[in-house]
């Protein structure tokens, strides 16, 4: 048996509920994370009696009392202190309506609030009490299932998911983030009421599933997700991209195996959420892009484009933020396939300056995910991917460094335009500076303002305006 660390939060909220003659015990996630030795800065205590009192107390003893918390509503408190996030609640008991996750509250004992968690894993509680502090309290053999590595409920699973389906979505979480698994009868319940993860917000499925997706192995929680029945009830997308169709004997890859490959290889690189997504996204209309076509077989023609607009529509339904994030995934689903096409022998200076230009700061993001995206099974054909990609990156190092694209701005404004002409705003601006741009694009100027001054005479000239000076 573990002995509890020493711990500052622990110690005072012990001594404080000694003083108000109330049973206190430290609960959930933090007592878990002791076990498994992941040591956790968010600490549960459940009083029995109100939590909103200890919590005043005990932030008057850390000095913190203005940053305490209140939840009336939910009779709960909350506090930081160092780095620690400590949540009071009053030992409570619970029970549900078939409409709703919110439950009906009333106060409970120990065991009562024990019973409401969602696993035994998380339902064990440490006394802090003077008498046996530091005793385990389980219940409900959160200890053997620790050491078994299985998440199960307390009481009847059906029971358990139906009244707070969020508790799905949780248990395939812990199952990614912990590496466990799923207890069998568990599993077979969430099956059976996956349809009604409808009655959750979809910020809080999302929450989950951020977590899942900045696991080490995001591809592996979304494989569970799917064979549990919960995918298709908040992504249908994704869940569109299993399955594999075959045409003249010609079968295509399985793009959701595909998919999940790619972003358990970028998971392993990176943990930054968005290009993760990037990674989830990249092939999301390859089955509304789908062709069979007698010579060349199936093809996804487009996909980069659609994907990119499907990316909006998904982002907006999953209320994931809609600013610079949301615009970095799409333009990454957008140019995935371009590095492919650098790596033809023969490469013109202006495909890899347009690329330069179009992925500005992102082009070493979407490298990283176009190396995710080789999944062949065939390690000769990798390596030698991998070595086409590097000379492409090697060409477009060169490249950056003569021409100075990746943070490209134009070499003369539309101020400037203006005024070498004395006009006002106008669609000739437009015109001119999209000239200058494609020239230096396709190589025909220098990146630079002297060249730029030139070729906006000429385009002025053209246009029938007058050159001012
Ligand atoms: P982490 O902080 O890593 O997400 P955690 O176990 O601390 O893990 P929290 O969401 O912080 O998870 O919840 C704290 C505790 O509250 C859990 O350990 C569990 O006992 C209980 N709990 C949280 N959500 C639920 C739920 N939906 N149903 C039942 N019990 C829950
Ligand atoms: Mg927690």
């Amino acid at each position: 048996m573990k002995e509890i660390p020493d711990n500052i939060v622990l110690q005072t909220v012990s001594e404080v509920a000694l003083k108000l003659q109330k049973p206190v015990y430290v609960i959930g996630g933090w007592v878990r994370d002791i076990f498994l030795d992941r040591p956790s800065s968010d600490i549960d205590i459940v009083v029995v009696g109100s939590g909103i009192e200890l919590a005043a107390l005990v932030a008057e003893r850390f000095e913190r009392r203005r940053f305490l918390k209140v939840y009336k509503n939910f009779g709960t408190a909350m506090l930081n202190y160092q780095n620690y996030e400590i949540e009071f609640v009053g030992a409570r008991k619970e029970s549900y309506r078939e409409d709703s996750r919110k439950p009906i509250v009333e106060d409970g004992t120990l065991a009562d609030d024990i019973k409401r968690r969602d696993f035994t894993i998380n339902a064990m509680a440490i006394s802090l009490n003077k008498k046996d502090y530091g005793t385990l309290i389980d219940l409900y053999g959160g200890m053997e299932d620790l050491e078994a590595r299985i998440i199960k409920t307390p009481l009847d699973p059906d029971v358990t998911y139906s009244d707070d389906p969020l508790r799905m979505m949780r248990a395939v979480r812990f199952a990614v983030q912990l590496d466990f698994e799923i207890e069998k009868k568990s599993f077979e319940a969430i099956r059976n009421n996956a349809h009604r993860l409808s009655i959750v917000s979809i910020e809080r499925v999302m929450d989950e599933f951020n977590k899942i997706m900045l696991s080490d192995t995001p591809g592996k929680g979304i494989r569970i997700l799917r064979s549990a029945g919960l995918l298709k009830h908040f992504f249908p997308e994704l869940e569109a991209l299993y399955g594999v169709e075959v045409m003249d004997s010609k079968a295509h890859k399985d793009n959701f195996y595909h998919t999940l490959q790619v972003l358990d290889k970028l998971a392993q690189r990176t943990n930054d959420l968005w290009l993760r997504w990037a990674a989830l996204l990249h092939d999301i209309a390859k089955p509304q892009t789908k062709r069979f076509d007698k010579e060349a077989g199936w093809t996804f023609h487009g996909h980069e484009f659609v994907g990119q607009k499907m990316v909006k529509r998904i982002f907006k339904r999953l209320k994931l933020p809609m600013n610079e994030k949301m615009r970095y995934v799409q333009k990454l689903v957008l140019l995935h396939l371009r590095p492919i096409a650098l790596t033809e022998e023969i490469v013109t200076d202006s495909a890899l300056r347009r690329l330069l230009f179009e992925a500005g700061e992102d082009i070493d993001d979407l490298m990283m995910l176009c190396e995710a995206d080789i999944t062949s099974g065939n390690p000769d054909k990798v390596k030698r991917f991998l070595a086409n990609f590097e000379m492409v990156r090697t060409k477009l190092r060169q490249t950056e460094e003569k021409d100075r694209l990746r943070n490209w701005q134009p070499p003369l404004s539309g101020e400037d335009i203006m005024n070498a002409f004395g006009i006002p705003p106008s669609k000739e601006v437009g015109l001119i500076k999209t000239a200058i741009r494609e020239a230096i694009l396709d190589g025909e100027i220098k990146n630079d303002r002297e060249e730029a001054l030139v070729l906006m005479k000429e385009e002025g000239k053209k246009l029938g305006l007058t050159f001012k000076g």
